[in-house]
């Protein structure tokens, strides 16, 4: 039997509602359960894709080439499960669906509105191909009360009903903020919030309360008493240091408990959570620091890069040592030296990006990285600068430049119009469309055997995801490798340059591919976790 888990916020955004729902899932796998993890949101792209990443934050990509929102990044660091294209739906798309549908005349002339017809969508997506899990979290992007959700709260009241009883709970994630003046956590917002939520027909059954000190015992029962609930489903989430101790301090409130109670489910055994446990110990006590160098362009809004945030914490997990980050905005490198910036660290990561702003600056980075011999770790876009910075300065061509920024006479990086996906060609034309149209999702690469990157992989044979439109271009892979920067990775047809490495340099890697989304705390990526180990080595020599 299927059970299902909604879980809504109320008061303000930004409680982290994905990280609730990735941690109650672990906590439930910790018990031997099979879960899944869904999300529903409510605005009106068709995906995240095209949003910018200083608004929504980043775009997390599934193996099956979905671009969804970064709380499925959560949910597979947390669950170790691989989300997929069915994990997350908008409001565009089911719109997107309907109007299609409804253009082509399968509606057979009938009037469509927001219910049933917007409802039944949003139900039939949350019940697709449950069949084989436990449990199926399901978190409602948003806030109660924002206009565009109600179709989704809508639609879960009504599961509610047509779910055989016992068969769902609802969760309400909420906060109490502490008012100095009057040196009390407030409940106010949290009764209104619930308030909200009855009015549109659901009664939560378990609230979980962001707090950053103790709920004290009269609140507790006030907030049992106005808002009908259970004083033992009134759940602290106390502010923790670290994402990872999340499981471990809603096990020790009793969440998981709660949950399976209101199931009739026996919470008498205790969950295993020992490798939580392991990562907590490990990100509290590390035995050193490390620091690294992000020269990127959206450093102003955090999320824009979580999952590579995440990936070098993993890294610094694996080595036991803590990863201080420092952001340099990509454009301050056109302006000024790189060196007073970048001196005394202890590596230089650029990542994915896109457009001409803080190319030139990116480049100067990944100049200095190899001139000085820092550890260089290219991702996607950063690959392509650090391409373009060797074809410059090592292979004498000094146009070199990427076609992304507009007509050059030396393509090093170009737009790709046609490559493989497993045995299916795939075309895109240079006015296409933007959402949608990228090389995207897990595609294989072969490594050359004995180079570093099949070292740190212990393998020649990967897949990693990708999100890019433009490619190094192979023509100039002779003249790059003849001065030091070698194509250690290519697509398994060998046409697409994958990796590149150069000689002679500390560690010096530059993938097309994304790494950090599949990096995991259990699991930290190869390539994160002998990233962090070079950028020990090197402050070693500081
Ligand atoms: N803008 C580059 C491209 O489209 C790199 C993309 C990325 O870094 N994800 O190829």
């Amino acid at each position: 039997m299927t059970r299902y888990v909604f879980i809504t916020g109320g008061v303000v955004s930004s409680l982290g509602k994905g990280l609730a729902s990735a941690a109650l899932a672990a906590l439930l796998q910790a018990r031997g359960y099979k879960v899944r993890l869904r999300k529903l949101d409510p605005y009106l792209n068709v995906d995240p894709g095209t949003m910018s990443p200083t608004q929504h934050g980043e775009v997390f990509v599934t193996d099956d080439g979905a671009e969804t929102d970064l709380d499925l990044g959560h949910y597979e660091r947390f669950t170790g499960v691989p989300a997929t294209k069915a994990d997350n739906i908008t409001t565009g798309r089911i719109y997107l669906d309907i109007i299609t549908k409804e253009r082509r005349g399968d509606y057979l002339g009938a009037t469509i509105q927001v219910i049933p017809h917007v409802t039944n969508a949003i139900k039939d997506f949350v019940l697709d191909g449950n069949d084989a899990y436990d449990f199926v979290l399901v978190e409602i992007g948003g806030t109660v009360g924002d206009i565009e959700g109600l179709p989704f709260f809508e639609a879960i009241r009504q599961l509610g009903q047509e779910l055989p009883r016992g068969q769902c709970v609802y969760i309400h994630l909420t906060l109490l903020p502490y008012i100095p003046s009057a040196g009390e956590l407030k409940t106010k917002p949290t009764q209104h919030s619930v308030a909200e939520l009855r009015s549109i027909g659901i009664q939560p059954d378990i609230l979980l309360c962001r707090c950053d000190r103790p709920i004290p015992r009269e609140e507790r029962g006030k907030l049992a008493r106005f808002c009908n609930v259970r004083e033992s489903a009134v759940i602290e989430a106390r502010d923790v240091a670290s994402i990872y101790d999340v499981p471990l301090s809603y096990r020790e409130e009793g969440l998981d408990r709660e949950v399976l109670a209101h199931f009739g489910l026996d919470a008498g055994a205790e969950p295993k959570l020992d490798r939580w446990r392991d990562i907590s110990a490990r990100v509290r006590n590390p035995e050193g620091e490390v620091s690294i160098a992000i020269v990127g362009k959206y450093t102003g809004l955090k999320d824009a890069y979580k999952s590579l945030i995440e990936a070098l914490t993993h890294g610094g997990i694996a080595n036991r040592v803590k990863v201080n980050l420092e952001w340099i905005e990509a454009e301050i490198f056109e302006r000024e030296d790189p060196a007073p910036f970048l001196e005394g660290l202890n590596g230089i990561l650029v990542p994915g990006g896109f457009g001409q702003r803080g190319a030139e600056g990116k480049i100067r980075a990944a100049r200095y990285a190899r001139e000085k011999k820092i550890p260089y770790f290219g991702i996607c876009f950063g690959m392509q600068m650090a391409v373009v910075e060797a074809a410059r300065s090592l292979a004498g061509i000094p146009d070199a430049n990427s076609t992304e920024f507009g007509p050059t006479a030396e393509p090093v990086v170009g737009l790709l119009t046609e490559w493989m996906k497993g045995n299916e060609l795939e075309r895109r034309i240079a006015e296409g469309d933007l959402g949608g149209t990228m090389r995207l999702g897990s595609y294989a690469a072969k490594l050359t055997a004995g180079s570093r990157i099949a070292e740190i992989y212990g393998g020649t044979m990967i897949a990693e995801r990708h999100r890019h439109r433009y490619e190094v271009n192979m023509a100039y892979r002779e003249r790059l490798e003849e001065k030091g920067m070698r194509f250690s990775g290519l697509s398994p047809d060998g046409l697409l340059p994958e990796t590149v490495e150069v000689e002679g340099h500390p560690w010096f890697i530059g993938v097309q591919f994304h790494p950090e989304l599949k990096s995991r705390p259990f699991e930290p990526h190869p390539l994160f976790r002998s990233f962090v180990a070079a950028a020990i080595e090197q402050s070693r020599l500081v």
